[in-house]
């Protein structure tokens, strides 16, 4: 299951921050993409399953999903993909190019203030 080796990942992540900074991590911010999508539900799920007992328990996380984005072949404009019809909002062309999937990515971890 994709969620939970990303909760694994997570966690991992987050308690050696909070070893660093010798403080409680309370939210935690990530991004990814559609095609890496995954289920925030399942995730925040998995996470807080495994957790338990740690330093990381009951931290919230923020899942930001991004839009898979495409470029132009006219103008070269960049616009989020919106299906089914993905027309340039620029000029109204539908030729493109899909750009890369935007990554899975931990952004910011906010940890409790002294
Ligand atoms: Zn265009």
């Amino acid at each position: 299951m994709h969620e939970a080796a990303v909760a694994q990942d997570l966690l991992e992540t987050i308690s050696q921050q909070a070893r660093l900074h010798d403080a409680r991590p309370i939210r935690a911010k990530m991004s990814c993409g559609q095609l890496n999508a995954i289920n925030d539900e399942v995730l925040r799920f998995a996470f807080e399953a495994i957790s338990k007992g740690t330093r990381c328990e009951g931290v919230a996380l923020d899942i930001e999903h991004k839009p898979l984005q495409a470029r132009c072949k006219d103008c070269a404009q960049v616009y989020a993909v919106e299906l089914p019809q993905v027309r340039c909002p620029h000029c109204g062309c539908d030729g493109f190019e899909l750009l890369p999937d935007a990554p899975l990515i931990l952004e910011e971890i906010e940890f409790e203030k002294e």
